[in-house]
């Protein structure tokens, strides 16, 4: 019989007091209970259907586990680094951001930095505060005329982009993952160019990219030496994107002209660390999102998203969970799962934009159609270069933009009765071609081939590929390079690579936690590597 009672919804961080007023709105009376243990959160969790929470209280796959009544989470806000989201998916919960609420306000904030860095507003508010009046020393500059550099044509990009066209600026952008020829109804005015031509020409450069394997350290030394002179540079994304120590020697050969910082390697940043003692750096605490307005937009979202989902059973802005009746969407979790997964995989191991992907779907599993296990392969793929949110409703369209084409088909013959799927994607640059392929047993989703070489992989914990020579003793000083970091190796699966002239061989190293970077790059130099990259399933 269907439970009648009316859905229970607990509130487990602040919240602009807007989001109460909207649930009463819709009938519905939630239980605030902030500042829980990691123990009362369990507790408290027990009996409800929807969990709210900002950053501090983290869901964790023991709260949703023992939570049988819970539906979904919601997230106001956008990062759910606090929401184990594997265990919700495992356990057919939906988990729920407000993805729109911030990117008004932290475009406007780069917009703010930029022209803070113009005019030298910082030390100009320092110099009359101590009782100097020396204009000469503040002499700025304009922006109108100059070239606004935008790196990542995001959510967050474009609005800059255009707030820089509204400023009477030349706007030129890079983004690798867009396709090119789209660009024009894509991000109207902006002349999109490679990095380094970027670099050589913007007078102000602002960030907007995630922070993953391939945007870390994006700007390094390397960049920065061929920036164009007297460039400023503007960081509103995430730490880690900017090598900071870079950053510094760039400013001090007078490379850089200044920079801004909104977003540090190190939060808050050492009281001693070199940048707080410049006079050309500008810095702000992180502070992209916090507009009133931001706050307001993701309590009042995030509130309406739950009571829709709650009373109507449509989930908007859900980040892992198609729209499909509770009991068809539990039986296709694991599936769901393992589409994300092998999209997962690929976009790292192609780690550049992909052009043509073949997905296909096989036995028991094709009764609920392909579309949801495509929607959820293509939120795997783009997640990898998108800072969220990627979800079932804008993955088609961001694919889209991306020239990300999805050719798909099924059939009921499969090597594995529950189901299979088969993926074959081709890198844009090169045309290289990918494979690999998956299946479910039970309920428990594994790889089952990566590039023709069979395998049983669970789909857990960091996996470090490498294509190497296939001489004895290879993978000894493999382990032998993970033991000195103290990284455990979980399992391991060997094939042969029909690629090259020479034997070679792939390996596929299931490790307990991640290797820190110099342990792979250690493995890349030893002498029968061929190729050798980290990836997280
Ligand atoms: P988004 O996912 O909408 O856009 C990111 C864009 O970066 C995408 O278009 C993607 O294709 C592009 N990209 C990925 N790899 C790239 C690369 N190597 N080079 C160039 N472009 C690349 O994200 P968004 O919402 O616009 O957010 C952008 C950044 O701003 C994120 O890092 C986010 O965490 C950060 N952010 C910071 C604050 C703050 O408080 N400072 C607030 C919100 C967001």
């Amino acid at each position: 019989m269907k439970d009648q009672r009316q859905p229970r919804i607990l509130i487990a961080d602040e919240l602009a007091p807007v989001a109460m007023e909207v649930f009463r709105r819709r009938g519905l009376e939630p239980e605030v209970r902030t500042g829980l243990s990691p123990d009362a959160l369990i507790e408290a969790a027990r009996e409800v259907d929807a969990i709210v929470v900002r950053s501090a209280s983290k869901i964790t796959r023991q709260v949703i586990e023992n939570a049988t009544h819970l539906r979904v989470i919601g997230r106001a806000g956008i990062g759910v680094d606090n929401i184990d989201i594997h265990a919700a998916t495992e356990h057919g919960v939906v988990v729920m951001n407000t993805p729109h609420g911030n990117a008004t306000t932290t475009a406007e904030l780069a917009v703010a930095l930029m022209l803070g860095l113009a005019r030298h507003l910082p030390q100009a508010d320092r110099m009359v505060r101590s009782g100097v009046w020396k204009k000469k020393r503040l002499m700025g500059t304009e922006v109108a005329g100059k070239t606004l550099g935008v790196i990542g044509l995001g959510r967050i990009g474009r609005l800059v982009a255009e707030r820089g066209r509204g400023l009477g600026m030349k706007v030129c952008g890079h983004d690798p993952y867009l396709e090119v020829e789209g660009v024009g109804t894509a991000v109207p005015g902006v002349e999109l160019l490679e990095l380094e031509t970027l670099l050589e020409r913007a007078d102000f450069v602002s960030l907007h990219v995630p922070l993953t394997d391939s945007t870390r350290n994006l700007i390094s030394w390397k960049r920065l030496a061929n920036i164009k002179e007297g460039a400023r540079l503007i960081h509103v994304s995430r730490g880690g994107v900017v090598d900071e120590e870079a950053v510094l020697d760039a400013l001090n050969s007078g490379r850089l002209a200044g920079a801004a910082f909104d977003v540090f390697c190190e939060e808050p940043p050492p009281k001693d660390h070199p940048l707080l003692q410049r006079d050309d750096v500008l810095l702000t605490p992180h502070l992209g999102a916090s507009s009133e307005e931001a706050q307001l937009r993701v309590a009042s979202d995030i509130a309406e998203e739950i009571s829709t989902f709650l009373l109507e059973g449509v989930a908007e802005n859900a980040l892992n969970a198609p729209s499909l009746p509770a009991d068809a969407l539990q039986e296709l979790a694991p599936f769901l799962l393992l589409a994300e997964k092998l999209g997962s995989f690929l976009a790292q191991k192609i780690d550049g934009p992909m052009r043509k992907v073949e997905f296909e779907v096989a036995g028991e599993v094709t009764r609920f159609g392909v579309d949801h296990l495509r929607l959820a392969f293509l939120v795997g793929c783009l997640r990898h270069s998108l800072d969220t949110p990627v979800n079932f409703v804008n993955a088609p369209t961001l694919a889209r933009e991306r020239g990300i084409l999805i050719l798909e088909n099924s059939q009921e013959e499969a090597n594995y009765r529950q189901g299979e799927i088969r993926v074959r994607a081709s890198e844009r640059t090169g045309g290289k071609i990918h494979s690999i392929r998956g299946a479910v047993f039970g309920r428990d989703p594994r790889i089952t081939a990566i590039e023709n070489v069979h395998l049983d992989l669970p789909l857990r914990g960091p996996l470090l590929a490498t294509r190497h020579r296939d001489l004895p003793g290879v993978l000894g000083a493999i382990g032998q390079v993970l033991g000195r970091h103290q990284v455990n190796i979980r399992r391991l699966e060997l094939g042969p690579s029909r690629e090259g002239s020479e034997e070679l061989a792939y390996g596929f190293l299931t490790l307990y936690s991640d290797p820190p970077q110099e342990a792979v790059a250690e493995v890349a130099q030893l002498e029968a590597i061929e190729q050798v990259q980290l990836i997280r399933l």
